[in-house]
Protein backbone atom coordinates (compact mmCIF):
# COMPACT_ATOMS: atom_id res chain seq x y z
CA UNK A 1 0.00 0.00 0.00
CA UNK A 2 1.50 3.24 -0.96
CA UNK A 3 1.95 5.52 2.09
CA UNK A 4 0.05 8.96 1.29
CA UNK A 5 2.53 12.43 0.65
CA UNK A 6 0.57 13.89 3.76
CA UNK A 7 1.84 11.04 6.06
CA UNK A 8 5.01 11.43 4.89
CA UNK A 9 5.36 14.85 5.22
CA UNK A 10 4.02 14.99 8.41
CA UNK A 11 6.40 11.51 9.53
CA UNK A 12 9.79 13.91 8.47
CA UNK A 13 8.78 17.12 10.38
CA UNK A 14 7.96 15.12 13.72
CA UNK A 15 8.55 11.87 13.51
CA UNK A 16 6.70 9.04 14.24
CA UNK A 17 7.06 5.27 14.36
CA UNK A 18 8.31 3.78 11.12
CA UNK A 19 8.50 -0.50 10.32
CA UNK A 20 10.72 -1.39 7.06
CA UNK A 21 9.15 -4.79 6.57
CA UNK A 22 10.64 -7.54 4.55
CA UNK A 23 13.40 -6.46 3.26
CA UNK A 24 16.97 -8.36 3.25
CA UNK A 25 18.66 -6.27 6.16
CA UNK A 26 22.44 -6.34 5.96
CA UNK A 27 22.96 -4.58 9.93
CA UNK A 28 26.76 -4.59 9.31
CA UNK A 29 26.75 -6.26 12.91
CA UNK A 30 27.52 -9.15 14.42
CA UNK A 31 23.97 -10.58 12.94
CA UNK A 32 25.01 -10.67 9.69
CA UNK A 33 22.62 -10.92 6.68
CA UNK A 34 18.70 -11.02 8.24
CA UNK A 35 16.48 -12.09 5.13
CA UNK A 36 12.58 -11.49 5.28
CA UNK A 37 14.16 -8.78 8.07
CA UNK A 38 12.56 -5.99 10.07
CA UNK A 39 13.70 -2.63 10.85
CA UNK A 40 11.63 -0.69 13.73
CA UNK A 41 12.22 2.92 14.46
CA UNK A 42 10.81 4.90 17.01
CA UNK A 43 11.59 8.10 17.54
CA UNK A 44 15.84 9.00 16.48
CA UNK A 45 16.77 5.85 16.98
CA UNK A 46 16.39 2.12 15.88
CA UNK A 47 14.33 -0.08 18.61
CA UNK A 48 14.48 -3.13 16.84
CA UNK A 49 15.60 -5.13 14.45
CA UNK A 50 15.07 -8.66 12.80
CA UNK A 51 12.16 -10.93 11.52
CA UNK A 52 8.40 -10.80 11.88
CA UNK A 53 8.53 -7.63 14.15
CA UNK A 54 5.10 -6.62 15.48
CA UNK A 55 4.29 -2.66 13.84
CA UNK A 56 2.87 -0.44 16.97
CA UNK A 57 -0.32 1.07 16.06
CA UNK A 58 0.50 4.33 14.32
CA UNK A 59 3.45 3.32 12.80
CA UNK A 60 3.89 3.80 8.93
CA UNK A 61 5.14 0.48 7.35
CA UNK A 62 7.15 0.15 4.07
CA UNK A 63 7.24 -2.76 2.36
CA UNK A 64 10.55 -3.76 1.88
CA UNK A 65 10.14 -7.05 -0.02
CA UNK A 66 13.01 -7.37 -2.88
CA UNK A 67 14.90 -4.57 -1.32
CA UNK A 68 17.89 -4.49 0.32
CA UNK A 69 17.88 -2.35 3.93
CA UNK A 70 21.38 -0.74 5.06
CA UNK A 71 22.71 1.90 6.90
CA UNK A 72 22.89 5.58 6.00
CA UNK A 73 26.40 5.89 3.48
CA UNK A 74 29.08 7.96 5.24
CA UNK A 75 31.48 10.56 2.85
CA UNK A 76 34.29 11.02 5.06
CA UNK A 77 35.63 13.93 2.51
CA UNK A 78 33.91 15.91 0.19
CA UNK A 79 34.50 19.43 -0.98
CA UNK A 80 30.34 20.12 -1.08
CA UNK A 81 31.17 24.45 -1.49
CA UNK A 82 33.15 22.60 -5.23
CA UNK A 83 29.82 21.19 -5.99
CA UNK A 84 27.93 24.41 -7.95
CA UNK A 85 30.94 23.37 -10.77
CA UNK A 86 29.55 20.43 -10.80
CA UNK A 87 31.53 18.20 -13.60
CA UNK A 88 33.28 20.96 -14.81
CA UNK A 89 36.67 19.75 -13.89
CA UNK A 90 36.06 15.69 -15.55
CA UNK A 91 39.17 16.03 -18.00
CA UNK A 92 41.39 17.99 -15.07
CA UNK A 93 44.57 16.34 -13.43
CA UNK A 94 45.36 17.22 -9.61
CA UNK A 95 47.90 20.12 -11.04
CA UNK A 96 44.97 21.78 -13.31
CA UNK A 97 43.01 21.55 -10.42
CA UNK A 98 45.47 23.42 -7.52
CA UNK A 99 46.22 26.12 -10.49
CA UNK A 100 42.33 27.05 -10.90
CA UNK A 101 41.31 27.00 -7.20
CA UNK A 102 44.55 27.80 -5.57
CA UNK A 103 46.26 30.15 -7.36
CA UNK A 104 43.49 31.78 -9.96
CA UNK A 105 39.95 31.40 -9.02
CA UNK A 106 39.83 30.53 -5.85
CA UNK A 107 39.38 33.93 -4.35
CA UNK A 108 36.31 35.06 -6.39
CA UNK A 109 34.01 32.90 -4.80
CA UNK A 110 31.82 34.53 -2.23
CA UNK A 111 30.05 33.71 0.79
CA UNK A 112 26.82 32.85 -1.59
CA UNK A 113 28.79 30.54 -3.79
CA UNK A 114 29.82 28.12 -0.80
CA UNK A 115 26.24 28.32 0.16
CA UNK A 116 24.99 26.97 -3.16
CA UNK A 117 27.10 24.44 -3.62
CA UNK A 118 26.79 23.14 0.05
CA UNK A 119 22.95 23.30 -0.55
CA UNK A 120 22.88 21.15 -3.47
CA UNK A 121 25.79 18.55 -2.19
CA UNK A 122 23.57 17.87 0.63
CA UNK A 123 20.99 17.37 -1.35
CA UNK A 124 22.29 15.17 -4.08
CA UNK A 125 24.29 13.97 -0.65
CA UNK A 126 21.07 12.14 1.12
CA UNK A 127 19.49 11.39 -2.27
CA UNK A 128 22.01 9.48 -2.96
CA UNK A 129 21.63 7.48 0.03
CA UNK A 130 24.65 9.12 1.58
CA UNK A 131 23.20 10.23 5.16
CA UNK A 132 26.75 11.61 6.77
CA UNK A 133 29.18 14.23 4.57
CA UNK A 134 32.24 15.20 5.88
CA UNK A 135 32.13 18.87 4.18
CA UNK A 136 35.65 19.41 3.45
CA UNK A 137 35.68 23.54 3.51
CA UNK A 138 38.67 24.48 2.60
CA UNK A 139 37.17 27.87 0.36
CA UNK A 140 35.86 29.86 3.97
CA UNK A 141 37.98 32.67 3.34
CA UNK A 142 36.34 34.33 6.53
CA UNK A 143 33.81 33.37 9.34
CA UNK A 144 30.93 34.97 7.20
CA UNK A 145 31.78 32.12 4.53
CA UNK A 146 31.68 29.62 7.10
CA UNK A 147 28.41 31.21 8.26
CA UNK A 148 26.96 30.28 4.63
CA UNK A 149 28.54 26.67 5.13
CA UNK A 150 26.43 26.19 7.72
CA UNK A 151 23.32 28.00 6.91
CA UNK A 152 23.47 25.23 3.95
CA UNK A 153 24.07 22.25 5.76
CA UNK A 154 21.47 23.08 8.57
CA UNK A 155 18.80 23.39 5.73
CA UNK A 156 19.28 20.17 4.76
CA UNK A 157 18.28 17.29 6.76
CA UNK A 158 20.97 14.93 6.83
CA UNK A 159 24.17 14.45 9.38
CA UNK A 160 27.19 16.16 8.23
CA UNK A 161 30.43 17.49 9.89
CA UNK A 162 31.92 20.78 8.79
CA UNK A 163 35.84 20.14 8.26
CA UNK A 164 36.62 24.52 8.50
CA UNK A 165 39.22 24.96 6.52
CA UNK A 166 40.86 28.04 4.37
CA UNK A 167 43.08 26.92 1.08
CA UNK A 168 43.80 31.07 0.86
CA UNK A 169 44.97 31.30 4.88
CA UNK A 170 47.70 29.88 7.12
CA UNK A 171 45.95 27.36 9.40
CA UNK A 172 48.01 28.65 12.04
CA UNK A 173 46.90 32.04 11.93
CA UNK A 174 43.14 31.60 11.04
CA UNK A 175 42.66 29.09 13.57
CA UNK A 176 43.94 31.28 16.52
CA UNK A 177 41.65 34.62 15.03
CA UNK A 178 39.88 35.90 17.47
CA UNK A 179 36.52 35.90 14.36
CA UNK A 180 37.03 32.24 13.90
CA UNK A 181 36.86 31.57 17.55
CA UNK A 182 33.83 33.28 17.83
CA UNK A 183 32.53 31.62 14.90
CA UNK A 184 32.94 28.33 16.58
CA UNK A 185 31.34 29.32 19.65
CA UNK A 186 28.52 30.85 17.53
CA UNK A 187 27.61 27.71 16.38
CA UNK A 188 28.90 24.72 18.12
CA UNK A 189 28.15 26.16 21.62
CA UNK A 190 26.33 22.91 22.75
CA UNK A 191 26.77 19.38 20.96
CA UNK A 192 24.48 18.97 17.85
CA UNK A 193 24.26 15.47 16.72
CA UNK A 194 23.16 16.21 12.96
CA UNK A 195 25.99 19.09 12.78
CA UNK A 196 29.76 18.67 13.50
CA UNK A 197 32.83 20.40 13.40
CA UNK A 198 36.65 19.10 12.47
CA UNK A 199 39.45 21.18 11.21
CA UNK A 200 40.76 20.95 7.78
CA UNK A 201 44.18 21.39 6.59
CA UNK A 202 47.22 19.99 5.59
CA UNK A 203 50.88 19.49 6.36
CA UNK A 204 53.40 21.02 4.08
CA UNK A 205 56.68 19.74 4.85
CA UNK A 206 57.79 22.51 5.96
CA UNK A 207 60.97 21.21 8.05
CA UNK A 208 60.16 25.11 10.67
CA UNK A 209 56.22 22.85 11.06
CA UNK A 210 54.57 26.24 11.07
CA UNK A 211 51.41 23.58 11.36
CA UNK A 212 52.11 23.09 15.02
CA UNK A 213 49.56 26.31 16.32
CA UNK A 214 46.99 24.43 14.26
CA UNK A 215 47.24 21.46 15.98
CA UNK A 216 47.47 22.86 19.16
CA UNK A 217 44.13 24.99 18.01
CA UNK A 218 42.81 21.56 17.70
CA UNK A 219 43.67 20.56 21.12
CA UNK A 220 42.41 23.64 22.40
CA UNK A 221 38.89 23.30 20.57
CA UNK A 222 39.28 19.24 21.12
CA UNK A 223 38.59 18.84 17.32
CA UNK A 224 39.34 16.12 15.36
CA UNK A 225 41.71 17.56 12.28
CA UNK A 226 41.51 15.98 8.56
CA UNK A 227 44.34 16.48 6.43
CA UNK A 228 45.37 15.37 2.71
CA UNK A 229 48.45 12.91 3.29
CA UNK A 230 50.53 11.44 0.90
CA UNK A 231 49.12 13.48 -2.13
CA UNK A 232 51.88 13.19 -5.05
CA UNK A 233 53.44 16.03 -5.50
CA UNK A 234 51.92 18.05 -2.52
CA UNK A 235 52.20 16.26 0.79
CA UNK A 236 54.30 13.36 1.93
CA UNK A 237 56.17 11.62 3.81
CA UNK A 238 57.83 14.26 5.48
CA UNK A 239 54.84 15.91 6.76
CA UNK A 240 53.50 12.08 8.75
CA UNK A 241 57.50 12.04 9.68
CA UNK A 242 56.43 15.86 11.11
CA UNK A 243 53.23 15.36 12.79
CA UNK A 244 54.52 12.25 14.84
CA UNK A 245 57.57 14.06 16.43
CA UNK A 246 55.46 16.57 17.98
CA UNK A 247 52.63 14.42 18.98
CA UNK A 248 50.29 15.21 16.67
CA UNK A 249 49.63 12.20 15.66
CA UNK A 250 46.04 10.74 17.20
CA UNK A 251 43.76 8.47 17.17
CA UNK A 252 41.12 10.96 16.01
CA UNK A 253 43.18 12.20 12.79
CA UNK A 254 41.67 11.43 9.34
CA UNK A 255 44.31 11.22 6.74
CA UNK A 256 42.60 11.68 3.62
CA UNK A 257 44.36 9.65 0.22
CA UNK A 258 46.83 8.47 2.42
CA UNK A 259 48.52 7.20 -1.03
CA UNK A 260 51.86 7.52 -2.34
CA UNK A 261 53.44 7.06 1.12
CA UNK A 262 56.50 4.51 2.58
CA UNK A 263 56.15 2.24 5.02
CA UNK A 264 57.33 3.76 7.77
CA UNK A 265 54.68 6.40 7.26
CA UNK A 266 51.82 3.64 7.37
CA UNK A 267 53.36 2.08 10.32
CA UNK A 268 53.26 5.11 12.24
CA UNK A 269 49.62 6.03 11.31
CA UNK A 270 48.49 2.12 12.03
CA UNK A 271 50.10 2.70 15.86
CA UNK A 272 48.36 6.14 16.12
CA UNK A 273 45.06 4.37 15.86
CA UNK A 274 43.91 6.75 13.07
CA UNK A 275 41.83 6.22 10.17
CA UNK A 276 41.83 6.62 6.44
CA UNK A 277 39.59 8.25 4.03
CA UNK A 278 40.19 6.73 0.61
CA UNK A 279 38.53 8.74 -2.89
CA UNK A 280 39.63 5.80 -4.95
CA UNK A 281 37.94 8.06 -8.21
CA UNK A 282 39.68 10.49 -7.22
CA UNK A 283 43.18 9.02 -6.61
CA UNK A 284 43.19 7.04 -10.39
CA UNK A 285 41.74 10.22 -12.27
CA UNK A 286 43.36 13.41 -10.79
CA UNK A 287 47.04 10.99 -9.49
CA UNK A 288 47.61 11.43 -5.90
CA UNK A 289 48.80 7.92 -5.98
CA UNK A 290 47.57 4.20 -6.34
CA UNK A 291 44.03 3.84 -4.11
CA UNK A 292 45.83 2.39 -1.31
CA UNK A 293 43.47 -0.11 0.51
CA UNK A 294 46.02 -2.86 -0.47
CA UNK A 295 48.37 -1.17 1.17
CA UNK A 296 46.49 -0.09 4.25
CA UNK A 297 44.45 -3.69 4.04
CA UNK A 298 48.34 -5.00 5.08
CA UNK A 299 48.82 -2.80 7.79
CA UNK A 300 45.41 -2.51 9.56
CA UNK A 301 44.21 1.16 9.21
CA UNK A 302 40.93 1.82 9.60
CA UNK A 303 39.26 2.41 5.86
CA UNK A 304 36.05 4.98 5.07
CA UNK A 305 35.77 5.87 1.37
CA UNK A 306 35.11 9.29 0.49
CA UNK A 307 34.10 11.19 -3.15
CA UNK A 308 36.41 13.97 -2.65
CA UNK A 309 34.10 16.73 -5.36
CA UNK A 310 32.05 16.98 -7.57
CA UNK A 311 33.68 19.55 -9.75
CA UNK A 312 34.85 15.62 -11.33
CA UNK A 313 32.63 13.02 -9.59
CA UNK A 314 29.61 12.93 -7.45
CA UNK A 315 28.57 12.33 -4.36
CA UNK A 316 27.51 8.80 -5.45
CA UNK A 317 28.99 6.30 -2.96
CA UNK A 318 28.22 3.19 -5.01
CA UNK A 319 30.87 4.59 -7.29
CA UNK A 320 33.73 4.61 -4.45
CA UNK A 321 32.97 1.08 -3.50
CA UNK A 322 32.88 -0.18 -7.44
CA UNK A 323 36.14 1.37 -7.58
CA UNK A 324 38.13 0.86 -4.17
CA UNK A 325 37.05 -3.32 -4.72
CA UNK A 326 38.14 -3.06 -8.53
CA UNK A 327 41.40 -0.94 -7.65
CA UNK A 328 42.55 -2.95 -4.61
CA UNK A 329 41.85 -6.16 -6.94
CA UNK A 330 43.64 -5.07 -9.89
CA UNK A 331 46.99 -3.80 -7.66
CA UNK A 332 46.68 -7.69 -6.25
CA UNK A 333 46.37 -8.68 -10.46
CA UNK A 334 49.23 -6.91 -11.41
CA UNK A 335 51.44 -7.53 -7.94
CA UNK A 336 51.14 -11.29 -8.76
CA UNK A 337 51.76 -10.75 -12.52
CA UNK A 338 55.09 -9.17 -12.01
CA UNK A 339 56.15 -12.27 -9.85
CA UNK A 340 54.91 -14.73 -12.50
CA UNK A 341 52.18 -15.92 -9.87
CA UNK A 342 48.14 -16.08 -10.22
CA UNK A 343 46.10 -14.48 -8.06
CA UNK A 344 43.03 -17.44 -7.66
CA UNK A 345 41.47 -15.75 -4.42
CA UNK A 346 39.91 -12.44 -3.91
CA UNK A 347 41.52 -11.05 -0.20
CA UNK A 348 38.96 -7.65 -0.52
CA UNK A 349 35.72 -8.68 -0.61
CA UNK A 350 32.22 -6.89 -1.51
CA UNK A 351 31.23 -7.04 1.93
CA UNK A 352 34.60 -5.16 3.17
CA UNK A 353 33.90 -2.11 0.71
CA UNK A 354 29.98 -2.09 2.09
CA UNK A 355 31.78 -2.51 5.11
CA UNK A 356 34.25 1.15 4.69
CA UNK A 357 31.04 3.15 3.49
CA UNK A 358 28.73 2.62 6.46
CA UNK A 359 31.01 1.27 9.59
CA UNK A 360 34.44 2.88 7.95
CA UNK A 361 33.01 5.89 8.19
CA UNK A 362 31.28 5.81 11.56
CA UNK A 363 34.33 4.94 13.30
CA UNK A 364 36.56 7.42 11.34
CA UNK A 365 34.31 10.48 12.63
CA UNK A 366 33.93 8.45 15.83
CA UNK A 367 30.57 7.76 15.67
CA UNK A 368 30.22 4.35 15.81
CA UNK A 369 28.58 4.32 18.75
CA UNK A 370 25.87 5.99 17.15
CA UNK A 371 25.56 5.08 13.26
CA UNK A 372 27.03 2.94 11.14
CA UNK A 373 25.24 -0.35 11.36
CA UNK A 374 21.81 -1.66 12.38
CA UNK A 375 21.31 -2.55 15.51
CA UNK A 376 18.64 -1.59 18.61
CA UNK A 377 19.65 1.83 20.38
CA UNK A 378 21.97 3.21 17.32
CA UNK A 379 20.53 6.65 15.34
CA UNK A 380 17.76 5.71 12.73
CA UNK A 381 20.35 6.33 9.58
CA UNK A 382 18.79 3.81 7.25
CA UNK A 383 18.42 3.32 3.02
CA UNK A 384 16.64 0.70 1.32
CA UNK A 385 17.49 0.14 -2.49
CA UNK A 386 14.21 -1.12 -4.33
CA UNK A 387 13.62 -0.42 -7.65
CA UNK A 388 10.28 -2.43 -9.18
CA UNK A 389 11.40 -1.10 -12.52
CA UNK A 390 15.19 -1.82 -12.77
CA UNK A 391 16.19 -5.64 -14.05
CA UNK A 392 19.18 -5.41 -12.17
CA UNK A 393 17.58 -5.84 -8.97
CA UNK A 394 16.60 -9.40 -8.86
CA UNK A 395 17.50 -11.60 -8.53
CA UNK A 396 19.61 -10.83 -5.27
CA UNK A 397 21.69 -13.80 -4.35
CA UNK A 398 24.96 -12.28 -3.01
CA UNK A 399 23.44 -9.45 -1.33
CA UNK A 400 26.90 -7.62 -0.29
CA UNK A 401 27.80 -8.20 -4.09
CA UNK A 402 24.96 -6.64 -5.66
CA UNK A 403 25.25 -3.34 -3.55
CA UNK A 404 28.62 -2.92 -4.45
CA UNK A 405 27.90 -4.39 -8.37
CA UNK A 406 24.80 -4.39 -9.04
CA UNK A 407 22.44 -1.38 -7.16
CA UNK A 408 23.16 2.26 -7.41
CA UNK A 409 21.88 5.83 -7.13
CA UNK A 410 18.63 5.18 -9.03
CA UNK A 411 17.75 2.20 -6.91
CA UNK A 412 17.73 4.15 -3.31
CA UNK A 413 14.22 4.24 -2.65
CA UNK A 414 13.71 5.23 0.93
CA UNK A 415 16.36 6.94 3.11
CA UNK A 416 16.25 7.99 7.19
CA UNK A 417 18.20 10.28 8.89
CA UNK A 418 17.90 10.11 12.93
CA UNK A 419 14.40 8.43 12.46
CA UNK A 420 12.91 10.75 10.14
CA UNK A 421 11.94 9.72 6.69
CA UNK A 422 13.52 12.30 4.18
CA UNK A 423 13.32 9.92 0.46
CA UNK A 424 10.60 7.62 0.12
CA UNK A 425 9.94 5.65 -3.28
CA UNK A 426 12.99 7.59 -4.66
CA UNK A 427 11.35 11.04 -3.94
CA UNK A 428 12.90 13.39 -1.70
CA UNK A 429 10.54 14.66 0.97
CA UNK A 430 10.50 18.66 2.09
CA UNK A 431 13.55 19.85 -0.06
CA UNK A 432 13.62 22.20 -2.23
CA UNK A 433 15.36 21.33 -5.07
CA UNK A 434 14.40 24.29 -7.27
CA UNK A 435 15.83 26.68 -4.62
CA UNK A 436 18.85 24.59 -5.31
CA UNK A 437 19.02 25.37 -8.52
CA UNK A 438 17.73 28.57 -8.69
CA UNK A 439 21.17 29.71 -6.17
CA UNK A 440 23.54 27.32 -8.30
CA UNK A 441 22.07 28.86 -11.58
CA UNK A 442 23.16 32.32 -9.99
CA UNK A 443 26.43 31.23 -9.03
CA UNK A 444 27.11 29.41 -11.98
CA UNK A 445 26.13 33.18 -13.90
CA UNK A 446 28.61 34.99 -11.29
CA UNK A 447 31.82 32.66 -12.39
CA UNK A 448 31.55 32.73 -15.54
CA UNK A 449 30.98 36.81 -16.01
CA UNK A 450 34.37 36.35 -13.68
CA UNK A 451 36.44 34.13 -16.05
CA UNK A 452 34.93 35.49 -19.15
CA UNK A 453 34.05 33.49 -22.00
CA UNK A 454 37.99 32.70 -22.94
CA UNK A 455 39.42 31.46 -19.60
CA UNK A 456 35.92 29.15 -19.16
CA UNK A 457 36.41 27.23 -22.01
CA UNK A 458 40.27 26.41 -21.57
CA UNK A 459 39.69 25.83 -17.61
CA UNK A 460 37.30 23.51 -18.51
CA UNK A 461 38.96 22.08 -21.80
CA UNK A 462 42.62 21.91 -20.75
CA UNK A 463 44.86 21.10 -23.25
CA UNK A 464 45.53 17.57 -24.79
CA UNK A 465 49.17 16.41 -24.23
CA UNK A 466 51.32 15.06 -27.59
CA UNK A 467 51.03 11.58 -27.57
CA UNK A 468 53.91 9.15 -28.07
CA UNK A 469 52.56 6.87 -31.16
CA UNK A 470 53.99 3.43 -31.15
CA UNK A 471 55.30 1.95 -34.15
CA UNK A 472 53.65 -0.98 -35.65
CA UNK A 473 55.27 -3.00 -38.02
CA UNK A 474 52.65 -5.12 -38.93
CA UNK A 475 51.01 -1.95 -40.99
CA UNK A 476 52.29 -3.54 -44.28
CA UNK A 477 50.11 -1.03 -46.30
CA UNK A 478 49.20 2.63 -46.38
CA UNK A 479 46.03 1.84 -45.18
CA UNK A 480 44.13 3.82 -42.55
CA UNK A 481 40.92 3.03 -42.44
CA UNK A 482 39.87 6.28 -44.06
CA UNK A 483 40.95 8.77 -41.08
CA UNK A 484 43.01 10.78 -42.77
CA UNK A 485 40.42 11.85 -45.65
CA UNK A 486 37.31 12.03 -42.67
CA UNK A 487 39.94 14.41 -41.09
CA UNK A 488 40.05 16.79 -44.00
CA UNK A 489 36.34 16.91 -45.06
ZN1 LIG B 1 40.20 16.54 -1.13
Amino acid sequence: MRIGEDALERQRASGGPVLLRGGTVLTMDRAGVIEHGDVLVEGERITAVGQGLPAPESALVIDCAGGIVMPGMVDTHRHMWQTAMRGFGADWTLTQYFVFYYLRWGSCFRPEDIYAGNLLAAIEALDAGVTTTVDWSHGLQSPEYGDAAVAALREVPGRFVLAYGNLLGAPWEWTKAKEFRDFVSRHFSCRDDLLGLQLAFDVTGDPAFPERGAFESARDLDLAVTTHAGVWGATNDTGIRLMSEHGFMTDSVVYVHATTLCEDSYQRIAASGAHASVSTESEQSAGQGYPPTWQLRRHRIPVSLSMDTSVWWSADLFAAMRATLSADRSREHLEAHVKEETVVSNALRAEDVVSYATMGGAAALGLQDRIGSLIAGKRADIVLLKNEHSPAMFPILHPYGHVVFQAGRGDVHTVMVNGRLVKHDHRLIGIDLDKARDVVGRTVEYLQGQLGPESWHEAMNPELPAAELIPNPYTYTDWDGGRAAARQA
